[in-house]
């Protein structure tokens, strides 16, 4: 890594196993992805294994969790009637790249009240967990689609049966407490001035893992856009009382939140629009920093976690947030310039720290987007394992395509495809998580 921040790009470099002048082509290797794979059961396959939630005449998204049906069935690979899926004649590779491709992904309506973008993975879905290279997600010409990296080998990905009991695992349908309730309430703070590296993905599908085993879990939802509430399928329209209520003119947090439907033991703390004002309006407002923590001590109802969604951006509301909480989470997107302005955020929980919360700890490092075909996101989680130390979770959340699909039909990975890569990532993060709350706390070195 350089001073700055950045890396060199093997992708750039004509590094990455090969010699500049090395004849080997940088075509994507059809061929390979030929095979059938388990892991291309999507929604919109007509044998997919993922589980649908059942929709109410109302539109309205009935229970997933609790619905052990819901978890997707094992096919008999020797059952020819079984659907295509384990069917034993691998499709030929240009099924893939053409004509059959549309054919097997007729979009299907939402089935929530968030509408359904048709997007890259509607068109022409890639093997599943092994989504289009940066600058390729919108093409919808297969032709088109091709990736200078060495395509994901099918033996990575999970077996159905596998999958399906991973699937049970994540569901927990006993609804037993599988993951340990830590002895006080735990108030994580999702930050990372960064757009877009994952904070809102990680504060709803940790969540949704913790509150599925067995943990009591508050989300707040600090970013004026919303994404959390509507990633929990919470409604967050223009006068649906929100956190701007309770940060402006102290309404108690239990009048605005919302049980999330579906989830036992998760609630919700919606953001509207309102809340892009508060930014600007707290500047006035007696103890501004404070606001929100003193909000969620005057909860009445007992929760062993609180995450905080925060916004991108080290304003006023991010500062509400390192001051009403414990511990900071910080999640890393495996990328260029990963690192970079990072400094700034450890200066400002440093700060907070000092002057207004001295309990504030970073424990927690999430590595998010990690894309295994690159060499690039192995340096960046070198770096950030070197530089965090024990900080950092084992689990390295993939990038994947089942995760950027499930905010659309207001849902989170967990119970939109269990069985997928990001669902079991982001429960393995949760179970350490979890784990390490009734252990010692790790050390402090942010
Ligand atoms: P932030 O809250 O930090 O701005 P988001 O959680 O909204 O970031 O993520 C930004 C975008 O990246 C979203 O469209 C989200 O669906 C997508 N995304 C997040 N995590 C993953 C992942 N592991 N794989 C694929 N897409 C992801
Ligand atoms: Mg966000």
């Amino acid at each position: 890594m350089h001073d700055d921040g950045r890396y060199d790009d093997p992708r750039l470099t004509g590094a990455g196993g090969r010699s500049p002048g090395d004849p080997v082509s940088r075509e994507t290797n059809y061929q390979e992805w030929a095979v059938d794979d388990p892991r291309d059961a999507s929604p919109h396959h007509p044998a997919g294994p993922a589980p649908k939630p059942d929709v109410s005449p109302t539109g309205a998204v009935r229970p997933v969790s609790s619905a052990p049906a819901n978890v997707p069935p094992v096919r008999d690979p020797h059952d020819p009637s079984d659907g295509p899926v384990n069917a034993p004649t691998p499709r030929p590779a240009v099924a893939r790249a053409n004509a059959a491709v549309p054919a097997r992904f007729e979009p299907q309506p939402p089935v929530s009240a968030v509408p359904h973008q048709p997007g890259a993975s509607d068109a022409v879905e890639a093997p599943a967990d092994t989504p289009p290279a940066p600058g390729f997600e919108d093409e919808t010409d297969a032709a088109t689609y091709v990736s200078r990296e060495t395509p994901t080998r099918e033996e990575d990905d999970p077996p159905l049966a596998m999958e399906a009991m991973r699937a049970v695992q994540i569901l927990n349908p006993s609804g037993e407490v599988s993951m340990p309730r830590p002895d006080r309430t735990r108030v994580m703070c999702v930050a990372n001035q960064k757009g877009g590296v994952g904070k809102t993905t990680t504060t709803v599908n940790l969540a949704v893992a913790l509150a599925l085993h067995g943990n009591r879990v508050l989300v707040v939802d600090l970013d004026p856009q919303g994404n959390a509430s509507t990633g929990l399928n919470v409604p967050h329209h223009t006068g649906v009382p929100d956190v701007y209520d309770c940060l402006i003119d102290s309404v108690p947090l239990a009048e605005v939140a919302q049980a999330v439907e579906g989830i036992p033991n998760l609630w919700c703390v919606p953001a509207t629009i309102d809340l892009a004002g508060a930014e600007i309006e707290l500047v006035s407002v007696v103890a501004r920093e404070s606001r929100l923590s003193r909000a969620i001590e005057a909860y009445p109802g007992h929760f062993d976690y609180v995450f905080i969604d925060c916004p991108p951006s080290l304003g006023l509301l991010t500062v509400n947030a390192l001051v009403a909480a414990q511990e900071v989470l910080i999640p890393i997107q495996c990328e260029y310039y990963a690192l970079e302005g990072l400094n700034q955020l450890i200066n400002n929980i440093n700060l907070v720290r000092q002057h207004l919360n001295p309990k504030l700890d970073v424990s927690t490092i999430l590595l998010t987007m990690y894309d295994r075909r690159t060499r690039l996101a192995d340096a960046v989680e070198q770096d950030v394992r070197n530089h965090f130390g024990d900080k950092v979770l084992q689990a390295v959340i993939p990038r994947n395509v089942r995760v950027s699909e499930a905010p659309s039909y207001g849902q989170s990975v967990m119970t939109y495809d269990p069985g997928s890569r990001g669902a079991t990532s982001y429960f393995e993060a949760a179970q350490e998580i979890a784990e390490r709350g009734v252990k010692e706390p790790v050390s402090r070195n942010a």
